[in-house]
């Protein structure tokens, strides 16, 4: 079989970790197996290599950003490739370049373009004693001259995990962490979430987009475009069977689907709200100028004001962003034409997925008498066929969370 194994920050930590990471990976080899390995940087690095740039320069450039964020990788793939060549393993590391990796030139957030497999599996250097591949993760190089690094995004190497998985037609993705798999809900901060055996991918997407960080949400969108049998599990377990960790599969069957399979959480959300803008070309003039500074939005209500003509309209984006948003819309309240604007911080978005959503009547009901029997007030919601989100205060986190998450039957024994 082909194997792509993926192991995140934590799995490398340190050098007793990635020693313990490379009995894993030969457990593998030794079953016979072809293995190529995705790293992440060391937990923390990354963290530390943003602060300096920080440092280096706060108007800091896109294209020099991911030249140093993109070096954590580097180090722990040669780290693990020496670590197993001393087990008597062959291993060498591939960089983006050596692959290689091509992406377009969004830096920060690059989209790949094509993979190249030959070097990976095909060379000779490769096929003799099914060599494995130690992959930095994270990064890319643009395909046009003079290249350049680029790097897939936070969270990234999930990403870099599965394409090279789609690209190889790999038998499986292991994509290893710190968890024993995806659960209903963070664990680290319901202690009553429970494993799911199984998730179809598109449940997996709206929970790893609405703030399961366990799979970076492109991850999930390439697996399900290019169907790779993807699972979740611990790099800290000593055993590892069939039964271990979470799959991620097209379709869960219906006697095994759960009204509500999750619960989300992404925090740092900010509303900004405009009273009084024109119905007709308010909110065009209001999001067109925020797409042209590659503002993401995200929750959107607009309701009729008391004045005819007039509407009151209310949308979320980033926390990061709404230091430049205010500054954006107040130097156009001439153009934009609206009677008063306010932003309020401190806010979280707490979503249930479950795709038995799109069968089962109450759920919405559910969401609302749990969250009023705690007193939590709500100030956005937004739907889709297989999710709820409501937009609250930082503060009631915890309590919603668990409050939800114990409604719907998610509790563990
Ligand atoms: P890695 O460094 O291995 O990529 P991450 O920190 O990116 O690991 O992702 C794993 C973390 O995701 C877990 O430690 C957990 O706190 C968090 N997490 C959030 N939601 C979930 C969930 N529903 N199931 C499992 N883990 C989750
Ligand atoms: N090291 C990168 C990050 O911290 C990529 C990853 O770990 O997946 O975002
Ligand atoms: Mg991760």
């Amino acid at each position: 079989m082909l194997i792509v194994q993926k192991f995140g920050g934590t799995s490398v930590a340190d050098i007793e970790r990635i020693h313990y990471v490379a009995r894993k990976v030969k457990a593998e080899w030794d079953a016979g197996n072809q293995v190529i390995v995705v790293l992440s940087a060391m937990s923390g690095v990354t963290d530390n290599l943003v602060d300096l740039i920080k440092q280096a320069n706060p108007l800091y450039d896109a294209k020099e950003y991911d030249v140093v964020i993109s070096t954590g990788e580097q180090v722990t793939a040669g780290l693990l490739a020496l670590v197993l060549q001393k087990m008597n393993v062959p291993a060498r590391s591939f960089l983006n370049w050596q692959i290689p990796f091509t992406t377009d030139d969004t830096h920060g957030r690059a989209m790949i373009k094509h993979i190249s497999t030959d070097n990976l599996l095909n060379s000779a250097e490769m096929q003799k004693n099914r060599t494995i591949a130690v992959c930095a993760g994270f990064q890319g190089v643009t395909a046009t001259e003079p290249k350049r690094v680029t790097t897939l995004g936070r969270g990234g190497s999930d990403t870099s995990a599965v394409a090279i998985a789609a690209a190889v037609g790999a038998d499986r993705c292991d994509i290893y962490t710190d968890v024993d798999g995806v659960y209903t809900t963070d664990p680290r901060i319901v202690s009553k979430a429970s494993k799911i055996d199984k998730i179809s991918y598109d449940e997996m997407l709206e929970m790893a987009s609405l703030g399961a960080k366990v799979l970076q949400t492109r991850s999930v969108e390439l697996a399900r475009h290019f169907n790779v049998p993807l699972r979740v599990l611990s790099s800290f377990q000593e055993e590892i069977t069939e039964k271990s960790g979470t799959y991620i599969i097209q379709e869960v069957s219906a006697m095994e689907e759960r009204t509500v399979t999750g619960i989300t959480c992404s925090k740092d959300e900010t509303k900004i709200t405009l009273l009084g803008i024109n119905t007709i070309d308010g909110a065009a003039k209001i999001f067109s100028l925020l797409s042209n500074e590659n503002i993401i939005v995200d929750m959107i209500v607009q309701v009729e004001a008391r004045t005819q003509g007039l509407a009151n309209l209310a949308f979320t984006v980033s926390k990061n962003d709404s230091a430049k948003i205010e500054k954006l819309l107040k130097d156009k309240k001439d153009i934009l034409q609206f009677d008063e604007l306010h932003i309020q911080d401190g806010l979280i978005k707490v979503s249930i997925v479950g795709s038995g959503m799109r069968t089962h009547t109450g759920v919405a009901a559910q969401l609302f008498s749990s969250l009023n029997q705690k007193n939590i007030p709500i100030h956005v919601v937004s739907t889709s066929e297989i999710k709820i989100s409501v937009l609250i205060d930082e503060a009631y986190m915890e309590l919603a969370m668990r409050t939800l998450h114990t409604a719907y039957g998610l509790d563990s024994n």
